[in-house]
């Protein structure tokens, strides 16, 4: 609840300015509550309209994305890229493809990513993008015609000094291919650093692709050690979703001394007592495209649940949620809290209802956000781009040294700041404010542009 005048009038104009747009109200909500005693501090903040223009994106494109399926049908979907805030360097954000994708979930996206590439402490601004195009189920020609498309609109607003997009839920490996060849033939240049995420023969990073997993459980790791004496090692993990971030989160964890036990996809998921056996999943998922059902039927003693609701009923100490936003709600929430477990670590973005995270805070559990827990995979983007920049490539362990180093130090930020503003232990509130104080100096010294 805000108590802030200020901050309650610019909060109004957000709802009356993007009217129906729950997650994007449900994102600025949770900053601004966080935000409240800095602001109170810093009166030159409304004297500069800083929070106005925090809360407004700098540019908001939708366009459409015309192409041709394989049976010869003309589709049409919606291509969305929001440059939110470009205070501390050039935009930086993934791009999402998939059917729930709207424009209030890029603008959540985009402002999350805001204050998340701050953390990290590279140059980076915040940006996202995506459609409401679902690559699942279309053939590699289709992905193909329609990443060809997308880019023959989105190339004009892209660039190394402008906006760098990258991954997300339904881009991958393949999708980021065929944009980055649009764009090169587009453009007539090979511009490496103006997507990342590529593919390591023509500069890609390594390390990359496990970044958001592996860094998460950094972030934990660090978390476990310096606010419980404790770590991975002995302990009983939950992983939701199955894709990118969630499978190096249950690689890294494992490598950690964890047992991942639950995974899920957007159907259901599979618990095995045993500890999943990832190259099975990496298998399913990856290279079979398949549905994360088929673990049951071929892994022995293992079962599978229809719908993913039901995955926090699973016994754990850790929980990861790994696929979307607001995968759990208070219901899923308490079950863990009854369970036992001792901590949620967000990998995706936004997945706690505000009700789920405020009953695992009250309950003592660890709690961290995804904009600092799941930083790690920009800022892999950031080092890739540095790498690009540089004509160089690092090796898989320097790149990999260098996001632990990041993780820990987004922890110590959040952690620190937490203290700072009287709540010592609140990540989420150390992570707003952190990242914001960086971003609103920025603004500060930029003057009203
Ligand atoms: P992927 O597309 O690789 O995987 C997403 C996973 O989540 C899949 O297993 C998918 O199931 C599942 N999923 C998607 N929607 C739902 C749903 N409504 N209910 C249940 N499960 C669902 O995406 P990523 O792993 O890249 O992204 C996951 C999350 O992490 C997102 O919130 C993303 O924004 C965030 N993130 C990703 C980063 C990255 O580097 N990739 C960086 C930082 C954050 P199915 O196979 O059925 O589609």
């Amino acid at each position: 609840m805000l108590t802030n005048e200020y901050l309650k009038r610019v909060y109004e104009t957000v709802l009356t300015r993007n009217p129906g747009e729950s997650e994007f109200h449900q994102a600025v909500l949770e900053v601004l509550e966080s935000l409240e005693p800095v602001v109170e501090n810093h009166p030159e903040y409304e004297k500069n309209g800083i929070m106005e223009r925090f809360v407004e994106p700098e540019r908001f494109i939708q366009f459409s994305v015309p192409w041709v399926d394989d049976n010869g049908r003309v589709r049409v979907n919606r291509g969305f890229r929001v440059q939110f805030n470009s205070a501390i360097g050039p935009y930086k954000g993934g791009l999402r493809f998939h059917p729930s994708v709207t424009a209030s979930v890029i603008k959540f996206l985009g402002f999350e990513q805001t204050l998340k590439n701050s953390l990290t402490t590279l140059p980076m601004g915040g940006g996202k993008g995506g459609s409401d195009f679902d690559p699942k189920g279309k053939s590699d020609g289709e992905v193909m015609r329609f990443c060809q498309s997308f880019m023959n609109e989105l190339y004009k607003h892209i660039g190394q000094f402008t906006d760098i997009p990258a991954g997300d839920i339904g881009v991958g490996a393949r999708e980021v291919g065929y944009l980055f060849g649009q764009y090169k033939r587009l453009t007539g240049t090979f511009q490496g650093g103006t997507i990342t995420g590529k593919g390591i023969p023509f500069g890609g990073s390594l390390a990359r692709t496990q970044a958001t997993g592996y860094g998460l459980c950094y972030f934990a790791e660090e978390a476990l050690k310096c606010m419980r004496n404790d770590s991975f090692a002995g302990k009983i993990v939950v992983v939701s979703g199955s894709g990118n971030v969630a499978t190096y989160a249950a690689e890294k964890c494992t490598q950690l001394g964890g047992k991942v036990v639950a995974m899920c996809d957007s159907n259901g998921y599979i618990y095995d007592a045993n500890g999943v056996d990832l190259k099975k999943v990496m298998d399913i998922k990856q290279r079979r495209r398949a549905r994360i059902k088929v673990y049951a039927d071929e892994v022995p003693g293992s079962e599978y649940h229809e719908g993913c609701h039901g995955i926090w009923n699973v016994k754990c100490d850790i929980a990861l949620p790994c696929a979307t936003q607001n995968e759990m709600d208070l219901e899923g929430a308490k079950a863990l809290i009854a369970n036992g477990c001792m901590g949620v670590f967000e990998g995706a973005n936004m997945p706690l209802t505000p009700d789920a995270i405020a009953a695992v805070q009250e309950a003592g559990l660890l709690y961290s956000p995804g904009k600092a827990s799941n930083a790690g995979g920009v800022a892999t983007s950031g080092l890739e781009m540095t790498q690009n920049s540089m004509r160089l490539s690092w090796s898989f362990e320097e790149v990999d040294q260098r996001l632990q180093g990041i993780m820990n130090n987004i922890f110590h930020a959040a952690y620190d700041a937490s203290v700072e503003v009287g709540k010592p232990g609140d990540l989420m509130v150390g992570a707003n404010v952190a990242g914001f104080l960086k971003v609103a100096s920025a603004m500060l010294a930029q003057g009203v542009v």
